[in-house]
């Protein structure tokens, strides 16, 4: 099939147009459920059916285990993203974890336990989660105390995990450990004993969050995913696969943002005129369109390079989430200005979408600590007499 056929060179081949769609017809089918799901700190029943029967969760694994595509593709888990985040961070999130808590048992857990959760995941019979933070352990993870052991033919594992998006709601936490002197991942269902998820934080965009205490639990050997000491490289292929869908998301809030100022300042009128044509509004307007766009066409850009060779194209993701991320920042800031005394409401979209913004330029790689390596890769490549950054 020719570039033309698919959409041109700039456009979304169709099969990434047609999710998109089928997205935003799920989106805007919960739409008056986001006010309730977005200030939740438990998954929401509404949203959890919407999302089970739109069968869209199917793009969080491969093929082999019902899933859309023959490997999870980066540019469908950014376009569906861009359309359920616009909406309902509640929604997103939901979607999205059930690849990024998934995603290391897709790559490297055994034959078993892929069989036993990857098609649950796909149907959103089981909710995935993704254990790495600690309390005292964030940006960084080689800091972590969780220990895993052998003992007696079984896995055990201890620590305390922190911040950990479906804690109390997951089905299976990935969690990630220290092994010896090695990193490992390994696969705990919630069910076992010895696990207590307590929600001691809430944040300004509520999530479901909380933090999950693993007492010597005790889980099969098969259930360490990957070798031992396989636990970063499966961890940082989770990021390579995952982190641009983060701009994919920053995109629809920042784009949502931008529609609810365009509705309010054509709408009002001030001094005589539509405060969309007052002062320095219109080119308030004008620069969020245009950080939008260009925020876009990296995102795409790197989420199709993503889904051709997550690893190679690490940087340009990198790029992308910072990007959008700190766009949509941008973006919310100057709506609600522009909105006056309306931007501020309690309740209303606009402060929804200025509160769910704020968060995504923290996780999945604070914006300083993804600027920090960017440079570190910039500086090396200048070393090397490539002198392109590309
Ligand atoms: C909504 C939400 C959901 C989350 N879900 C999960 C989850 O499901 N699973 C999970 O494991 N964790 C989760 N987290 C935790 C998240 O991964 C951490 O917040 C993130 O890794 C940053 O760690 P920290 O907050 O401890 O910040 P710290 O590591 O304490 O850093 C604080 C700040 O210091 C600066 N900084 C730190 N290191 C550097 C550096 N090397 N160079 C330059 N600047 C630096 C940055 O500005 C950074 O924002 C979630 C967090 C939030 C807010």
């Amino acid at each position: 099939m020719s570039i033309a056929d698919e959409g041109g060179l700039f456009e979304l081949p169709s099969r990434y147009r047609e999710l998109q769609a089928e997205a935003s017809e799920l989106a805007a089918s919960v739409a008056a459920r986001a006010a309730v799901a977005d200030e939740a700190d438990a998954v929401d029943p509404v949203m959890l059916r919407a999302l089970r029967d739109s069968r869209l969760a199917e793009v969080t694994v491969g093929s082999e285990y019902g899933g859309r595509f023959p490997r999870i593709d980066s540019l469908a888990v950014t376009v569906v993203r861009e359309a359920l985040a616009g909406v309902s961070g509640h929604l997103d999130s939901l979607f999205a974890m059930q690849g990024i808590g998934s995603f290391a048992v897709s790559e490297g857990g055994s034959d078993a336990v892929r069989e036993r959760w990857l098609p649950a995941i796909g149907t959103l019979d089981a909710i995935a989660a993704l254990a790495l933070t600690e309390p005292d352990v964030g940006s960084d993870l080689k800091a972590i105390s969780a220990t895993v052991t052998t003992v007696g033919g079984q896995l055990v594992v201890s620590g305390h995990k922190s911040f950990i998006t479906n804690a109390g709601d997951a089905d299976l936490y990935t969690v990630l450990c220290r092994e010896d002197d090695l990193f490992s991942l390994v696969l705990v269902p919630a069910g076992t004993p010895g696990i207590t998820v307590t929600r001691p934080h809430q944040i300004i965009a509520p999530h479901v969050l909380g933090d999950v205490v693993f007492d010597g639990v005790r889980v099969p050997a098969d259930h360490r995913v990957g070798e031992p000491g396989q636990g970063f490289a499966l961890a940082l292929a989770t990021l390579a696969t995952f982190r641009v869908s983060v701009a994919g998301a920053a995109l629809g809030v920042a784009q949502a943002a931008l529609d609810e100022a365009l509705r309010h300042t054509t709408g009002r009128q001030q001094f005589g005129s539509p405060l969309a044509r007052l002062g320095p509004v219109p080119s308030l307007l004008a620069l969020s369109w245009i950080e939008i766009e260009m925020a876009r066409s990296l995102a795409y850009r790197a989420a199709a390079a993503a889904t051709r060779d997550p690893r190679a194209s690490m940087h340009l993701s990198s790029m992308a989430k910072v990007g959008a991320t700190e766009v949509a920042g941008r973006v919310v800031d100057r709506a609600v200005q522009v909105m006056g005394r309306f931007g501020l409401v309690r309740g209303s979209v606009i402060e929804r979408l200025y509160r769910e913004a704020r968060p995504m330029r923290i996780y999945e790689g604070a914006t300083e600590v993804i600027l920090d390596s960017l440079a570190r890769q910039l500086i090396k490549r200048h070393g090397a007499g490539q002198g392109s950054a590309e």
